[in-house]
């Protein structure tokens, strides 16, 4: 039975979804003004990493995640760059899908535009004004009336005369509303910006309203778990519970927050010039190497970005792939593996099967039991991550210990579990997006020189993408050069920098 931490109810409570074997999920996606970066790198991988093993262990898994593509940040950035609000978001939502594409997230079952769903949220915004949760403010628009929620607060632990005490630090503050708490549903016209129409006049919705409608029209009225990051929590997602429950739908079962990342020591802020894209990140390191080493912290911790923090997850990940290349190389093979994925996805590092609720992923008959026992028991616990990883890296130093006693049938039974159990967590330890094809055919005699020189010259690439990142193209020509000497070619495309002999 999975544990997961909910955070409204601030416990850990046992999963049980709506429905056996399918699980509803919606996470707030992107407000598409500007290019991802790492902090939206983290939260998209906290909830990739959840969807991924809720597979793993046979659920059916709807997984919708929003664009919200109108916003005051997406007017004020159209209106600074002279293009149009549409030309802007789609420019943006490009960007972060190709992004989250080549970090290796799964794509969503569903990815709803904001502006799509209009006329849903008008609906929502009639019928919380029936219920009297809503009113409308002349020349404003309509807002919810807070005072009509008895729970309000509760999401982040604080009733609502404490965050009234607060009120201006993250509300908006307007004397016509009748609460300070109280917050826009939809916002009357300004010139120059773009419109709907409603019955209370032209106008855009806010942004809460937003995700309840995209989420309770494509998942139901009720669905098991609401995801976002935690710099979420307070107001939108509280204001999200308002205005469902407002409405008198019970909406999400459960509520699942991830941390933020600090950046060398630091909040990540552009104020405060460590402001990281995505972009520049996945430049000069290997997407799977961040996987690692996010996963190497657990998803409702802070965890720490830096050079150091990267080069040791970049050591773990060479020790999985040299265990990898080893084992190929003693003539064991991959495992085709049972592992679920969501049919839309672009990610390759999976073989697609069928979805089965009848899982046959946590008892495979030819892998170490007792590793996939702790495995399970470590992400049963609210998605232990580090210490599901501890029980990989322990089955690769017992699994290097056989292939050295030449013990070839416990070797092949760790080779296979290992590989399952990265599967589990999007690890590829056999993805040569910065290393050759398939080193075992050219160097099938030779384990350790091969190791040796394949890490070599993954290092090699990897200096040669930071001196290109920094614009010194001399270094960067020179390492390219002196790889192809040795008879290595380059090759740069969307996934990064893979290389082949010739
Ligand atoms: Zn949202």
């Amino acid at each position: 039975m999975i544990s997961l931490y909910d955070s409204r109810q601030r416990a850990a409570r046992p999963f049980e979804p709506i429905e056996a074997g399918r699980v509803s999920m919606y996470v707030c996606g992107p407000t598409v003004y500007d290019v991802p970066h790492s902090g939206h790198a983290r939260t998209a991988l906290t909830f990739d990493m959840i969807r991924r093993y809720l597979q793993w262990r046979g659920y059916e898994v709807t997984f919708v995640s929003n664009i919200t593509d109108i916003d005051d940040k997406i007017i004020a950035r159209a209106a600074e760059t002279g293009t149009t609000e549409p030309e802007l978001a789609i420019r943006y939502k490009q960007a972060y899908v190709d992004q989250m594409n080549r970090f290796g997230i799964i794509a969503p079952t569903h990815q709803p535009h904001a502006t799509q769903y209009i006329n849903q949220m008008l609906d929502m915004i009639a019928h919380l004004i029936e219920r009297g949760a809503a009113y409308v403010i002349e020349g404003k628009g309509v807002y919810f009336s807070v005072a009509a929620h008895e729970r309000y607060g509760d999401l982040i632990g604080r009733t609502a005369e404490e965050l009234r005490e607060g009120a201006g630090a993250r509300v908006e503050v307007d004397e016509d509303k009748a609460d300070p708490l109280d917050f826009a549903l939809w916002k009357a016209a300004k010139p120059k910006e773009p419109v709907w129409n409603s019955p209370w006049g032209p106008g855009r919705p806010g942004w809460h309203i937003e995700c309840v409608a995209m989420a309770t029209h494509l998942l139901g009225k009720q669905f098991d778990i609401h995801g976002g990051g935690d710099d979420l929590a307070f107001p939108h997602h509280q204001n999200e519970i308002a205005e469902a429950e407002g409405a008198g739908l019970p909406f999400a079962r459960y509520w699942i927050h991830g941390a933020m990342l600090n950046v060398n020591g630091q909040k990540m802020a552009k104020s405060l010039g460590n402001f990281t894209t995505l972009s520049s990140l996945l430049d000069t390191c290997n997407p799977q190497v961040l996987r690692l080493l996010m996963l190497q912290t657990h998803y409702r911790t802070v965890m720490e970005l830096s050079d150091d923090s990267l080069a040791t997850a970049s050591g773990a990940m060479d020790r999985l792939r040299s265990y990898h290349r080893r084992s190929l190389a003693m003539g064991l093979e991959p495992p085709t593996l049972p592992v679920t994925t969501n049919q839309t996805t672009p990610s390759n590092l999976e073989p697609t099967a069928p979805t089965t609720s009848n899982n046959p992923n946590t008892n495979p008959s030819n892998m170490d039991a007792d590793a996939l026992a702790s495995f399970s028991e470590a992400m049963d616990a609210d998605f232990a991550t580090p210490a599901a990883l501890a029980v990989i890296f322990d089955l690769v130093r017992a699994g290097n210990a056989a292939l050295d006693a030449q013990q070839t049938t416990p070797a092949a039974r760790m080779f296979a579990t290992t590989h399952h159990l990265c599967a589990a967590l999007g690890l590829n330890p056999g993805d040569q997006s910065s290393t050759a094809a398939n080193l075992s055919s050219h160097f099938p005699q030779e384990a350790s020189a091969q190791d040796d020189t394949a890490l070599r010259i993954d290092k090699m690439v990897a200096q040669r993408n930071q001196a290109r990142a920094a614009k010194d193209f001399a270094t960067a020509d020179n390492i390219r050069n002196q790889l192809a000497t040795e008879g290595i070619v380059l090759e740069d495309g969307p996934n990064g920098t893979s290389w082949r002999r010739v």
